[in-house]
């Protein structure tokens, strides 16, 4: 009995002595770097890139592979990394509401819907053909949208901010963070201009024949709309008379095409064009940024080249009339 009390002993000492050193290497090394930890692609995309050319800061992605930020269930490791983190990066809507309480009391909190300036929306409702089972349940009038970041006005003002936070936490990046979010920004202006342009003349609403995560783009350029389902609502069964009052609403448009988002209801897309009787329209899809998968993001996804390609969908839009 001792013998075995001994060697249990010594077995637990000998595992003590081989973790001190694994653990002070550990903490050791996790005090040198920043951590960075953003909710939703577009943030960590953005971060990513101000923080291009640094040292020690290290960038994480909390809602990955193509999962959905609206009914994100997150794990005990998720849990961790945010408790972890020296700074977290998070829309602050419905959905994300439950990142604040796990944030650290040391870490920074970059809640995006609070920065000033920042344009917020409530869910779109008024230019939508389906009234969801959500819709009647809930009073969805002060729910805000939770797509800021298809913003590009919103992404600009978020960089900035995100630049001043993380100069201030990294005093030995400062510099390199101010350069490289200068130059960000002023891409995301020459975006923001090209849609501005682009959009002066819209006056004829686009039908877009799926849900609606694009409040944010369409207000920022005053490009009228008519949508099938509201924000991101997961019921888009569609009745015959939304599909016969989006075909009205395309038959009545200038434009002969019909928007979808990057996951289309490839059925009812197909209903509403072939219902429409004054014209044959084709379907194009804006890229809402919420299916990307990892390989997306390892393949280079990035927020720049979506919104540039929104934009050229939106151009195609605009010259396709009757
Ligand atoms: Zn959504």
């Amino acid at each position: 009995m001792k013998k075995t009390f001994v060697k249990i002993l010594s077995f637990c000492l000998c595992l003590l002595m081989l973790a001190t050193p694994l653990c002070s290497c550990r903490s050791k090394d996790s005090s040198d770097k920043l951590t960075v930890l953003c909710t939703v692609f577009p943030v960590y995309d953005w971060v990513k890139s101000i923080t291009q050319d640094t040292e020690n800061i290290e960038v994480e992605l909390l809602v990955q592979n193509g999962a959905d930020l609206h009914s994100f269930q997150p794990s005990f490791s998720d849990m961790a990394s945010i408790k972890n983190s020296d700074i977290v990066i998070y829309v602050g809507g419905e959905s994300d509401k439950w990142v604040s309480d796990s944030i650290s009391e040391n870490a920074v909190a970059v809640e995006l819907s609070s920065i000033d300036g920042m344009s917020k929306h409530g869910i779109s409702k008024e230019s939508v053909a389906s009234e969801s089972e959500d819709h009647h349940e809930h009073d969805h009038d002060n729910t805000m949208d939770e797509h800021i970041w298809l913003s590009v006005k919103n992404a600009m003002i978020a960089c900035e901010y995100i630049c001043h936070v993380l100069s201030e936490k990294s005093e030995i990046n400062a510099e390199k963070i101010s350069q490289s979010a200068k130059s960000y920004i002023s891409t995301l202006e020459g975006i923001d201009k090209a849609l501005t342009d682009m959009c002066v003349d819209a006056s004829s609403p686009v039908v877009f024949a799926d849900r609606f995560p694009f409040v944010y783009l369409f207000s920022d350029y005053n490009i009228p709309y008519y949508a099938a389902f509201e924000g991101c609502t997961t019921d888009t069964n569609a009745d015959f008379s939304t599909i016969i009052e989006l075909a009205e609403k395309l038959d009545e448009s200038e434009y002969n095409c019909v928007l979808t988002t990057e996951s289309p209801n490839d059925a009812l897309v197909s209903k509403v064009i072939s219902q429409a009787t004054k014209k044959n329209a084709e379907a194009l899809a804006l890229n809402s940024m919420q299916s990307l998968t990892s390989q997306d993001i390892e393949d280079g996804a990035s927020y720049i080249d979506i919104m540039t390609a929104n934009t050229a969908v939106l151009q195609k839009l605009f010259k396709a009339k009757d």
